[in-house]
């Protein structure tokens, strides 16, 4: 949608292919009985200026809902309680979220050696550098909640690109992160934020502004690429029953990894096997609804994140209502779950009573809550976030290596430059002005201003 968006702003023609009925994939938004309800991602955190850009370009400034200033106090389950995560250094020393030995354990870390391993899982950075409690009470409950992922498996350098930098430029994350919070050229702290209507409100006016570009209900079949007989890449799009092809001068491929591998079966063999091997981990999401008086809880804050080694079977609990106004009406308030993940695959098999149920059970005792939800609603979904595992960096090299080979062919998406809708975007937008550059050479015609980037 982005890359979509930006062409034609850039006045370069486009059609978009959506084999649903709706845009946003995993961006969906439901308002029921005065809820606001996010079926997957809930949040935009506005560290790209291509986010912003785009937003701006959309005309959807006006429509930004900042989250909360209470956003930023955050939960780690401990021993059956909600901990708030240390925010100073002070509240880091007195916190009970980590036993002393752990704490003192972080002060060696400026003279660790940095490792020669190229491409090490999170969960080693971590003990190597941090400690195992620091692995289990701060970073193993976020990878859960952020990723779904588990980080014996996630690669560091892959998946934390600039954690994984600290560790080379400065030999210390401690070290590096302390500088990097002196660095007067640093632009400022992103804040968060989505749309007074929820996050769908993007890919609307995106496709809204495309208008008869973007076709929905329109699956892509198959590409073909350039050859003796076509000088053009062959698109099959089927919609409604007939089928239509079409010639295009670039073709972007935006699918998840496991549909873009079938797409690209006519042009290598190689990035068609590497992409099959991308996991992508599967994700509930359980939106419960309650009466505020009912929870004893002050819900002070983003949320909590449930640490594998606790017994909960949740990742993480957003108090959604706490973080936007308008979420949940008058006297209520909206907490959105998730469940599943590579922690805990086979709970998204389950019906999803069951699994309001399940959360419903563990929210009661961690929160405090005297009765039942007055909003259950569950999504689920099979193949929800690709995860950059062990490995990943090599398999991205045969996809750089295709599209070297077919120029005008580009493969993007979630599965590739990172999982937020953020980098999506910003990825998206990065190859429209790619696609434009060549756009501007070929037909030896100025570029437009717009692609001052
Ligand atoms: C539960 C959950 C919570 C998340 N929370 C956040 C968050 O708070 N903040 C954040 O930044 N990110 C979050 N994310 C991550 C982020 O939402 C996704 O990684 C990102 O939106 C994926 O975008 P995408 O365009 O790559 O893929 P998708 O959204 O999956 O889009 C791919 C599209 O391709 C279409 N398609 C597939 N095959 C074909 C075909 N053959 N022809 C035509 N169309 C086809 C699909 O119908 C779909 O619309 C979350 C993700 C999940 C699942």
């Amino acid at each position: 949608m982005s890359t979509a968006f930006w062409l034609d702003n850039f006045g370069i023609p486009v059609s978009l292919f959506e084999a649903d009925e709706r845009v946003g994939g995993v961006i969906n938004t439901t308002l029921k009985d005065g809820f606001l309800i996010e079926h997957g991602p809930s949040t935009l955190q506005g560290r790209t200026n291509e986010l912003l850009e785009t937003i701006d370009a959309a005309g959807l400034k006006d429509e930004v809902l900042y989250a909360n200033d209470i956003q930023k106090y955050r939960y780690i389950l401990k021993r059956g309680k909600p901990v708030p995560i240390p925010l100073s250094p002070v509240s880091f020393a007195t916190t009970n979220l980590f036993s002393l030995s752990a704490k003192l354990r972080l002060l060696g870390e400026p003279f660790i050696k940095p490792s020669g391993e190229t491409d090490e899982s999170v969960a080693d950075f971590v003990i190597r550098r941090l400690g195992k409690e620091i692995l289990d009470y701060a970073v193993a409950p976020f990878v859960g909640g952020i990723y779904a992922g588990d980080p014996e498996k996630i690669s560091l350098r892959s998946t934390f690109p600039r954690l994984h930098a600290l560790e080379r430029e400065y030999g210390s994350v401690i070290g590096g992160m302390v500088k990097k919070m002196f660095d007067k050229s640093k632009s400022p702290r992103p804040k968060l934020f989505s749309f007074r209507n929820g996050l769908k409100t993007l890919p609307e006016k995106l496709a809204n502004i495309l208008g008869d570009k973007a076709e929905t209900k329109s699956e892509v079949k198959n590409i073909l690429p350039p050859n003796e007989s076509a000088s053009c890449y062959e698109v099959t799009v089927e919609k409604g029953g007939t089928t239509k092809i079409i010639k295009a001068d670039s073709v972007v491929v935006s699918t998840p990894s496991f549909q873009t591998a079938k797409l690209i079966e006519p042009f290598s063999s190689d990035a068609v096997n590497d992409l099959r091997t991308i996991e992508y981990t599967p994700m509930a999401v359980v939106a419960l609804g309650y009466k505020r008086k009912d929870i004893e809880h002050p819900l002070n804050g983003f949320g909590m994140l449930s640490p594998p080694c606790e017994p909960h079977k949740f990742l993480g609990s957003l108090w959604t209502s706490s973080i936007f106004i308008g979420r949940a009406p008058d006297g209520s308030v909206l907490l959105t779950n998730f469940i599943g993940g590579s922690r805990h695959p086979e709970l998204t098999e389950l019906e999803p009573e069951k699994l309001a149920e399940l959360v419903h059970s563990s929210l009661e005792k961690l929160l405090g809550i005297r009765a039942k939800p007055i909003l259950k609603e569950v999504y689920i979904q099979k193949k929800a976030i690709p995860q950059y595992t062990i490995g990943y960096h090599e398999k991205m090299n045969s996809l750089e290596e295709v599209e070297r080979k077919y120029p005008g062919l580009y493969i993007t998406g979630a599965f590739r430059g990172g999982v937020s809708v953020e980098d999506c975007i910003a990825n998206g937008k990065a190859t429209a002005v790619k696609i434009s550059e060549n756009f501007s050479k070929q037909n030896n015609v100025p570029l437009r201003e717009a692609i001052d980037v």
